[in-house]
């Protein structure tokens, strides 16, 4: 029987690449959004790539009225929930509003999961529960350690899920703790459209390159690694996508708490990348070495064989193909969604 979706904060980066692919594996979806920072374009761009318009609730994960609205209209199997806030360094200076958001509206949404008897979890979580252990290669045994307030907002999330699976283990739980996601659909219909400046180095190089930015920042070169660059372990979104629906698989075949670093096992300087994109694009990528952003570890990875082990998925995109497809949807997108 076809199997219903929750999928919270459905439109944003991550969860849209995922609705395509529960759309393509068959899956029924209901998507909930605030679109704090996605845009309604998105539903449209999934129906042009999959001709299935999802359905659709706008609501806030803090709210059971909202909710209410979602477990009230459609008989829901599971939940993945990608709702959140994730910017490190906006986290810094708004621990409230992250707690709020991430910690409070994950317990209210499991509260409302219980009281409609829905058990099965998918959890974006990331690797910044680990960190900075002291060594470069992450794996789930890594101890939970995060040093800012989002990494600690997913950490107390996790342990959430980690006590209610305690207190009942008729709960199906998945903790997947991603690495750096990069790239876009091949389609270049959907991916990732930041609010005004990029945060991350992928987005941020793409803009250059298409002329939006004048040059790229490179935090340090100065650090312990091949070139002196950071190394970070980027995953494309069309593979963490798919683990998503691996993982889903898992939990129904039985009641289990899951947990997995969801990365490729490879790590890519930035001088890499930007060498990379230049490839893929044609384009010169301008920079300048700048001092080392705080907070940054000069490399870390993940040993990607739990996944492998627990779910049957491995990662099956590089660099090049995570280059060329933000790249396609960086050109035929060059100010992100339209409003
Ligand atoms: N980085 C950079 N310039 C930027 C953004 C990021 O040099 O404008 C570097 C950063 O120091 C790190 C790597 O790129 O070594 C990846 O950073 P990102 O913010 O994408 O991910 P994170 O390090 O937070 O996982």
């Amino acid at each position: 029987m076809q199997k219903t979706v929750l999928v919270t904060g459905g439109t944003g980066y991550i969860g849209s690449h995922t609705v395509v692919k529960l759309i393509e594996a068959g899956y029924k979806n209901v998507l909930f959004e605030d679109f704090s920072n996605s845009k309604p374009k998105v539903l449209e761009r999934i129906e042009q790539i999959t001709g299935v318009r999802p359905a659709f609730v706008q609501g806030d994960v803090r709210s059971l009225e909202d909710l209410k609205k979602v477990f009230d209209n459609w008989k829901i199997d599971s939940v993945i929930h990608f709702a959140g806030k994730k910017a490190v360094g906006e986290s810094e200076r708004e621990p409230l509003l992250y707690f709020s958001v991430n910690v409070e509206g994950s317990i209210v949404l499991l509260n409302t999961m219980k009281d409609y008897g829905v058990k099965e979890f998918v959890f974006s979580s990331s690797a910044t529960v680990y960190g900075d252990p002291g060594y470069d290669e992450f794996d789930e045994s890594t101890p939970l350690a995060p040093i800012n307030n989002y990494g600690l907002s997913k950490w107390m999330v996790e342990e959430i899920l980690r006590a209610t699976y305690k207190a009942d283990p008729t709960w199906s739980i998945a903790l997947l703790r991603y690495f750096n996601p990069v790239g876009a659909h091949p389609s270049g219909l959907i991916g990732e459209d930041p609010n005004g400046i990029p945060n991350n180095l992928m987005p941020f190089i793409a803009q250059v390159a298409v002329g939006k930015r004048e040059k790229l920042m490179v935090f340090g070169n100065d650090y312990p690694t091949r070139d002196g660059t950071g190394c970070r372990d980027y995953i494309h979104v069309q593979d963490l996508a798919e683990g998503h629906i691996k993982a889903l698989e898992a939990l129904n075949s039985k009641p289990q708490l899951l947990t997995v670093n969801l990365g490729t096992g490879n790590n890519t300087s930035v001088l890499e990348l930007v060498k990379a994109f230049e490839k893929a694009s044609g384009r010169k990528i301008n920079y300048e070495i700048a001092p080392r952003r705080a907070g940054d570890k000069a490399a870390y990875w993940t040993n990607p064989s739990l996944a492998l082990k627990l779910l049957g998925w491995k990662t099956k995109f590089g660099i090049d193909e995570m280059c060329a497809d933000t790249w396609k949807w960086q050109q035929l997108n060059p100010n992100g969604y339209p409003d």
